[in-house]
């Protein structure tokens, strides 16, 4: 196996804007899902990750790839703390080490300009460069800062710049005021029955 004759897929080991842009892409209440078909899949890979033009892709590569975004999805949202049941914790993980099993990469330490390469060529190599991506990203314990918006209408990707890490709402859309308002709304709701329930 030559790794050195197989053609160069991504430029560069995806990082955490590529990897936050690789889930944004899923449908939220302000926009519909981009990888609509295989196609689209293949025309955002070239797009927005550098992937080959014209990459032909099938229904189960476009599987592969909404599972990895999900899984991926799932670990933001945990790590902005909301909440995730233990189910979907276990079928993230397993996405997670099933895509990175398939897909592997190795060094290359004699290579003065490549560090990481995925050992396939094509759409299986992308999928490799994502999970790789994750790996380093969490070594270099950036990927914790790598949030989901809590709001279930956005899941938006942001990276938290905060000094204490306390972010949980994306910036681009009002989703904190809105979450804000509507447990407001809720704890004032439950006060009012309360108090009706008093009453009675
Ligand atoms: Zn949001």
């Amino acid at each position: 196996m030559s790794t050195s004759s197989s053609p160069s897929v991504l430029t560069a080991t995806p990082g955490v804007e590529a990897l936050m842009a690789f889930t944004n892409t899923k449908a939220t209440a302000e926009k519909g899902e981009e990888w609509g078909s295989p196609d689209q899949l293949s025309h955002w890979l070239s797009q927005r990750m550098g992937a080959p033009e014209g990459l032909a892709l099938t229904p189960a590569d476009l599987a592969a790839a909404k599972e990895l975004r999900d899984a991926l999805v799932v670990s933001m949202l945990h790590n902005a703390g909301h909440a995730v049941s233990e189910e979907e914790v276990a079928r993230a993980q397993d996405a997670i080490a099933k895509i990175g099993a398939a897909h592997p990469l190795t060094a290359m330490p004699f290579s003065p300009r490549e560090k990481l390469v995925p050992l396939q060529s094509g759409f299986a190599a992308v999928l490799g460069q994502v999970v790789a991506a994750l790996t380093v990203t969490t070594l270099e314990e950036r990927w914790h800062r790598v949030k989901a918006c809590g709001n279930p209408q956005c899941k938006t990707a942001f990276y938290d710049r905060t000094r204490n890490g306390a972010g949980a709402y994306c910036r681009a859309n009002p989703c904190g005021t809105k979450m804000a308002m509507r447990s407001y709304r809720q704890r004032k709701a439950s006060a009012a029955a309360k108090d009706a329930s008093a009453e009675a």
